[in-house]
């Protein structure tokens, strides 16, 4: 059962809402929003037409998939809220935006992005820290983009604001296909070994 409440599992993907200096970003957003659509996987996102957000759910479009887009009603105009997706959900705050994609997903990747991709994808991994939630958190790593930030956490760890055992929250992969590979793993390995703390359920509603 998924996160939804449906057999159907959703891939929540957090990205820029910039197109990148490189058209490496795009071409890894285009084949995200493929993969998860070709694995038979839902996409939920920001709901917006601009850069790479724009470019993931094209794909999936493209490809099949059903992709749900969450988006406040403020920023609408800004990031252009996408008119062809399965369900828009409109929203009041950022808050409400990152706790409604984290309830409709079984996972979280990122991709390349600035504040508000790294904004969105630490706060999940903080809410898996404390066993809120117990879904794959997978970083994208296109061209090494995420190195600084992965020898930064190394450095948090060293220096004793990470928990060792806390750092393999973060999954790391080289590209979509394996983020995907990741993601399924990983849920393999829960279906075995049940990580989530069910009294925190509502801590973050
Ligand atoms: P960026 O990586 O800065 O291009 O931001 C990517 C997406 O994250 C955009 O859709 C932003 O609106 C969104 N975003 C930025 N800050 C937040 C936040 N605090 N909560 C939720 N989404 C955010």
């Amino acid at each position: 059962m998924s996160a939804s409440g449906s057999a159907k599992k959703w891939v929540c993907v957090f990205c820029a809402s910039a197109a990148g200096a490189s058209p490496v970003y795009i071409e890894a957003a285009h084949e995200l929003g493929r993969w998860i659509a070709e694995r038979g996987y839902g996409l939920v996102y920001g709901g917006a037409t601009v850069g790479a957000m724009g470019a993931v759910a094209d794909a999936a479009l493209a490809a099949g998939g059903e992709v749900v887009g969450v988006i406040p009603d403020v920023i609408r105009e800004r990031e252009i809220d996408h008119k062809g997706l399965t369900e828009l959900r409109v929203v009041h705050t950022m808050h409400e935006r990152k706790a409604m994609l984290a309830e409709r997903a079984d996972a979280f990747v990122a991709l390349p992005g600035g504040y508000g991709t790294m904004d969105e994808f630490i706060e999940i991994v903080t809410w898996a820290q404390l066993k809120i939630h117990a879904k794959p958190c997978v970083l994208v790593n296109v061209h090494g983009f995420w190195d600084g930030l992965l020898a930064f956490l190394d450095q948090c760890v060293a220096d004793g604001f990470i928990l060792a055992e806390n750092r393999g929250l973060v999954q790391v992969a080289r590209d979509p296909e394996e983020a995907l590979a990741i993601v399924e793993r990983t849920w393999r390995e829960q279906a075995e070994v049940p990580a989530h703390d069910e009294r925190l359920d509502a801590v973050v509603r």
